[in-house]
């Protein structure tokens, strides 16, 4: 099978590689339909997390199971699933409490890499959910989206309780911001701040419900949220980069008694142990249980009350996933979509 592998920061490469086979009685093997670039497949691309020789790279999909285990009950061959970048057996107490993606049998999903035409799935009852059915063609891009960035906007939203009669702030417009404005929006959120400064970024934002667009960032960024929350701050913010400062922008940006949901993951960040004390803020993040919300998630795209496959801007060929990195890595594109 044809699948991506990372050589060294800037060189993906397509290549032949084995497909994979059933390794344990809980796994299935899917036929990607679709998957794709995620920012977090940026950081080692751009050298900034270290990788340790060829690495399959993509955790993202969405497709038909091929084949399972024999322990494997709910998911049929033949079923259109859609399952988390992090496989949970969904049982034990962590995973019953909501948070499959520290399930005590915790594996990653994308060890064998997404970006391919097929993937293996541990524990594949715990970590897939599939459709009533196969899906419509344009269905597929919302679908692959609740993998990964939709289940963490939604994680985002969530965990900074944004909802009905509150004032979210969203720090990051890449896709996962973008879709924690769609969630805060689907949750009841009364005012949503996207922070951009990318002009198709504030429409996409604008489109999936945000009233009020901050183009400042750091200090700035958050004096402008004070001055829109009569000098107290967002009840809610999300942060969805993971850098010290929009780290720092979120805490900031919140009001005492607030929450910041923090979906983008930590590099380098170091939170002042004072300065935190003192700003009496909820902080609830890590990577998201997307299994808590998938089954919520799949039922809303299949009723088409949400398009959040929206955010793919670029679709090509697998074979041409370098540019699809490239284009993300430049900006030039806010995700990017790969056929098998
Ligand atoms: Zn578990």
């Amino acid at each position: 099978m044809r699948g991506t592998v990372l050589y060294a920061p800037g060189d993906i490469r397509v290549e032949e590689r084995a497909k994979p086979t059933i390794q344990a009685p809980a796994d299935a093997i899917i036929r990607i339909s679709a998957a794709c670039v995620c920012g977090s497949d940026l950081w080692p691309y751009r050298g900034i997390e270290p990788i340790e020789g060829p690495t399959p790279m993509g955790h993202e999909y969405a497709g038909v199971v091929e084949e399972t285990g024999s322990d494997v009950r709910n998911i049929k061959v033949g079923d259109f699933a859609v399952g988390s970048f992090m496989a949970s057996d969904n049982t034990c107490p962590i995973c019953q409490a909501g948070y499959q993606s520290r399930c005590v049998h915790v594996e990653y999903a994308g060890a064998g890499g997404a970006q391919a035409e097929y993937l293996r799935v541990p524990l594949a009852d715990g970590t897939l959910v599939a459709t009533p059915g196969r899906p419509d063609e344009d269905l597929i891009p919302s679908l692959l989206a609740a993998s990964d960035v939709l289940g963490t906007g939604w994680f985002g939203a969530v965990a900074a309780e944004a909802g009905s009669g509150k004032t979210v702030a969203v720090v990051g417009d890449g896709a996962v911001g973008l879709l924690a404005v769609l969630a805060a929006r689907q949750l009841g959120a009364e005012r949503i701040i996207a922070m951009s400064r990318h002009e198709p970024r504030q429409k996409l934002a604008s489109e999936f419900g945000a009233t009020d667009i901050v183009t400042e960032r750091g200090d700035a960024g958050v004096t402008k949220i004070k001055e829109l929350t009569g000098g107290l701050g967002a009840h809610s913010v999300i942060e969805a980069v993971g850098t010290q400062e929009s780290m720092m922008q979120a805490i900031r940006s919140t009001r005492p008694g607030g929450h910041v949901g923090y979906v983008g993951v930590a590099h380098g960040v170091e939170l002042p142990g004072l300065e935190l004390f003192y700003a009496e803020v909820h902080l609830l993040g890590g990577p998201a249980p997307v299994r808590r919300f998938l089954p919520e998630l799949l039922g809303l795209i299949w009723n088409r009350e949400i398009d959040p496959g929206r955010v793919f801007d670029l679709e090509l060929p697998l074979d041409q996933a370098a540019e699809g990195y490239r284009a993300m890595d430049e900006r030039r594109a806010i995700k990017s979509l790969l056929r098998p």
